[in-house]
Parts: structure tokens; sequence; C-alpha cells
């Protein structure tokens, strides 16, 4: 690990683990409900778990936590493999839950036979109703002294299926009166008839998170179980189950603060219902926080690991400025992304004095290490941006105006001649001439000029379709379904790029000059189809 940096206080846990010999080797693990795809805030716990595999030369599995069938699903189970191939880490062993059905089911006979489990008839609001508050106690089941033998047959009963759905539960028989109503003889077997997309039809009763958390870890080996901040109560019961069905110290369970980001929705289950109501194309929408919408839009899986190590490890929860992950995917692009040349609202410029088409060699990206060039013609009609002429120029304007010169970009400077207007008084041509040797290293290259525009040659140009994107969430807080911002996903159609586009591959990140940052769309070039995802603009608003 690098040097000179303090540890945070999950490494400082597991350096004292090591060092008293609770462990040689530290094992974690990455344990997602497989009920949705993975968003950012699971990058986190990703870089979280598999960064300590490669600090410590330790193992991280990935565990899919699929004890709930009735929310989960093998297309979440073999996207969130994706996702993490893609962000670009490796896991040891790929694990299941539900591979340990039957020994779960052993460690709970086992706490019946030690007195430590009872079933319960009291379905889920009788429950709820005798848990007690934060300030009073809970009141005991009257099932709860229930003989081993009875417990042990009724349990047994469960399983075959003789009850119905929620008829009756297992409870830990722990203490009603606990300070911690996590302890208050939590319920750890569920009686509930769902095909599981693993096991199928084999069970009808299903272990409870509490109970499976810590069974998992401890079956597996895990030495340091890390989970999100709201566990921490949880953390006494993780314990009681983990030494209550005979394991020792390890596992360990810590806690860390989720990711929180603003205009940012942060739940499987609200993403969720993004997807089912329509308001977005797919858990891979370009506008969802989700990894693989990331990775439509654009962003680079190196821009989120940067992001995830920068926000680093705590204990408080906090929102984080989206702007953050930005900046990190601006960084990553400035550096690696080619510079082209794109108008998004074209309008022709004639250059009156071109007699025949030139090429020149352009340089793609001043930030390389290896310089590479490509070519760009230069010819007679070209088109620039409508924004970059203006008949009656705002005050500071940069650009073409009538009587005015302006260069090209990585060409000549071209000055004003005449200029078209339809009957609404849209300007539709504009002609200019060209200033020989304006070209950079010519003679009247150091000309003043007031700007520098981008153009795009009529010749071979490649049209382009730009789709363009806004946070799904207005600024602020409460209910996320009135904050969905209007219009979020903007089609523009009529654009059109230099012809180096043409051979642009999916996922290709270029720098469209003065624009923004432009993706290749996943079936970029297929039927005839040239179309771009903004990733980002070029402006970095974090800090400022
Ligand atoms: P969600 O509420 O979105 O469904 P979850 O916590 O229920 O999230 P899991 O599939 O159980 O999702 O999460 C797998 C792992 O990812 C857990 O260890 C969890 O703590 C972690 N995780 C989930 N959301 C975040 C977040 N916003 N920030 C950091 N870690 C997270
Ligand atoms: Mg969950």
């Amino acid at each position: 690990m690098e040097e000179n940096r303090t540890l945070n206080f999950i490494e400082e846990i597991i350096e004292s683990d090591l060092a008293d010999g609770k462990c040689d080797a530290i094992v974690t693990r990455f344990p997602p409900e497989p009920n949705g795809y993975l968003h950012i805030g699971h990058a986190k716990a990703i870089c979280i778990n598999f960064g300590l595999r490669r600090q410590y030369n330790g193992k991280c599995n990935l565990r899919y936590d699929d004890t709930n069938p009735s929310k989960e699903d093998v297309e979440y189970v073999n996207s969130i493999k994706q996702d993490i191939a893609w962000l670009g880490f490796e896991w040891d062993n790929e694990l299941y839950a539900s591979d340990y059905f039957e020994r779960m089911y052993e460690c709970a006979e086992d706490l019946i036979r030690k007195g430590l489990a009872y079933v319960c008839d009291y379905d889920a609001e009788q429950i709820r109703a005798t848990r007690g508050t934060l300030t009073s106690p809970g009141t005991e089941s009257p099932w709860r002294n229930r003989s081993v033998e009875e417990n042990l047959q009724l349990f047994r009963d469960m399983r075959a299926g003789k009850y119905a759905d929620g008829e009756k539960v297992l409870r830990a028989k722990i203490d009603m009166s606990s300070a911690n109503i996590n302890m208050r003889d939590p319920v750890i077997y569920r009686i509930l008839r769902a095909t599981h997309h693993r096991t199928g039809d084999a069970w009808c009763i299903y272990p409870m998170y509490d109970f499976a958390h810590p069974l998992e870890d401890a079956f597996e080996g895990v030495t340091h179980s890390i989970c999100t901040l709201e566990f921490e109560d949880h953390r006494p019961l993780y314990d009681w189950v983990k030494i209550h069905c005979g394991f020792g110290s390890l596992p360990r369970q810590i806690e860390f603060a989720r990711l929180g980001m603003t205009r940012t929705i942060m739940s499987k289950r609200y993403l969720k219902k993004l997807v089912d109501e329509g308001k977005v194309s797919g858990w891979s929408d370009p506008r969802m926080p989700t990894l693989s919408g990331m990775r439509e839009r654009g962003y680079p899986a190196e821009a989120i690991r940067n992001f995830c190590q920068a926000i680093g490890v705590s204990k408080a929860n906090s929102e984080v400025d989206v702007a953050m992950l930005e900046h990190f995917v601006r960084d990553v692009l400035n550096r690696d992304a080619d510079r082209v040349m794109v108008v998004k609202d074209p309008i022709k410029l004639i250059v009156e004095n071109v007699d025949a088409p030139e090429t020149y060699d352009v340089e793609n990206n001043p930030n390389a290490e290896v310089k590479t060039t490509r070519k760009v013609t230069f010819g007679r009609e070209l088109y620039i941006d409508r924004e970059d002429f203006a008949v009656v120029p705002p005050p500071k304007y940069k650009r073409l105006v009538p009587g005015g010169t302006v260069r090209l970009k990585g060409s000549y400077i071209v000055e004003y001649v005449s200029h078209e207007t339809d009957a609404q008084g849209n300007v539709t041509q504009i002609v200019c001439r060209y200033i020989p040797d304006s070209i950079s290293g010519g003679a009247n290259a150091g000309m003043k000029v007031k700007g520098v525009i981008q153009w795009v040659n009529a010749a071979d140009c490649v049209d382009l379709t730009l789709h363009e994107y806004d946070y799904l969430l207005l600024d602020g807080d409460g209910d996320f379904n009135d904050r969905l911002t209007p219009d979020s996903h903007r089609v523009f159609d009529r654009a059109k790029g230099e012809a180096a586009l043409r051979a642009c591959k999916p996922y290709d990140r270029l720098q469209f000059m003065r624009m923004g940052y432009y993706s290749a769309v996943g079936n970029y070039g297929t039927d005839g189809k040239y179309e771009f995802n903004l990733v980002t603009g070029l402006k970095d608003s974090f800090g400022k």
C-alpha cells in the first residue's frame, strides 16, 4: 500500500486483528441482493471490499445475498457480475447464500435444541405490536416457552409446508426488554411460497437477513464483514447468531457511511420504480445512477474508482455533490479523449475563394503522451454552428459577425462577405473568404481575430444524432416523484461531425471541441446510426 497516508478506521481494525493474530489473512465479501442493478453507492462498497483484498493480499468473494426470492431474478445476478468486472475488479469465488439453506436450517434447529429459538404463532402485526418502543420494553410472546420437542416438530412442519405463509415464524429467544429493539426476539425464519431463482420450490421457509448474513460470512471464512451504517444496531444480533451457532470472534462486522449524492436516487427500490413506470428506458438508461447506466453514458470505470478513492471511508453519513463525480469523469476524459469537431445546429458557410479542397493533419489530443494526428479536409462548403454567427451580436460576442473575422479551428481565418435569410429572417447561409497563409505557421497566422469556432466540411461530414441529459432529479429534497426533472433527455438529430467520426466504435469517448465530452452509443455505426451520448460538459463546477 502507499506510504504517507493515515489508515482509515477499517484499515486500523484490520491491521490490529492481523497483529493480534485473530486471522492470518483477511477475507472480505461484496454481498449484493440480486433485486436490481448496482448503483454508484454499490461502487463505493465494491471499491472498499476489493480494495482491501488488494491492499492486504487477501480474498474478496462475490456473494449473492439471495434469501428473498420474491424480489430476486437472474437478470440481476448477471448484471451484477458484468458491472463488477467492468469496474475492474475480480472476485475470488462466486457464492450464493441459497447454497447454504440446508446448513442455515441446521443452525436454526441447533438453536431450538439449545432453547434459543422458538416457533411463534403471531402474525407480523402482532409481532410489531408487542415489540415495544425505544422507551418501553416489549412483551413476551405466549408461545415463547414451548418445549424444545414441540418447537422442533413445529419448525419441521413449517419446512414441510404444513402452514400457510405468515402463519408461523421462528424467533430467536433473546430478550424482550433489551434496550436494542433488534434483540427483542427477532424473527429468523418466515414461511414464504415463492419460486427461488436457484432453489426453485425446494423451500417454503426462508431465513431472515439478520440470521442469514452472519452465517453466510462465517461459513465462508469471511474475517471482516463490511456493511453500511444502518446495520450498526444489528451488530449485537450479528454477534449473537455467530456465537450461538458456534463461531468465534471473526467474522467481525464493520459499518461505514453509505454514499448519498445530490440530485441522485440511491436505492434499488426507487430505481426499479422508475424502470417499471417507464420514466426511463431501463436500468441502463444513461441518466440512471446505475453502473450500467454510467457505462452507457460513457463514464470511464477509472473515473468511478478515482471518485470512490477520493470520497474515502467514514462513519458519518453525508451527501456528496454530484459535481465531484463529474469532476473525476472529466479528469480522465481530458487526459484520454481525442478532440474532434462537431456542429450541433449546422448552418452553411460558403468559402468563395476555395478552388480545390485541402487536407491537413490535425493533432488528436494535446494531452496525450504519444501524439497522434488525423486528416481533416477543408473545402468550399462548410458547416458551422448557428450559434457561432450573429447578425446582431450580443455584448462580448467573439464569433463571426457581419464585417468580422474568425478563425476556423485548426484551419484558416475567414472574413465575412455576405449572408442570406429566409422569410422569417433566419440565416440560411453565410458567404466568406479565407485569408491565404493564415493557417498555423503561415505568414498571416498572427493576424488578430476575436474567436475560434469549430466547423465541418459539407463534402465528407457525417450526420449525427446527439443525446443530451440532465439529472433525473431537481435540486432539493422531498419525495423523488415530485422532483423528476422534466425533459431530462434531449435529442439533437441534425448534428454533423467531421469525417473521422465514421470510424468510431461503440463507447469511444471524444471531446467535441467547445461542446463537451461525448461517447458513442452501444450500437454505433450499425444501420447507418451515428449517435453519441453527452457524457459531461467541459466546465467543471466542482469546488467552485
Ligand atoms: P438498496 O437500498 O439500493 O437496495 P442495499 O444496501 O439494499 O441497497 P445490497 O444489494 O444489499 O443493497 O447491497 C450490497 C452492498 O452494497 C451492501 O454491503 C451495502 O451496504 C452496499 N451499499 C448499498 N448501497 C450503498 C451506498 N449507497 N453506499 C455504500 N454502500 C452501499
Ligand atoms: Mg437491500
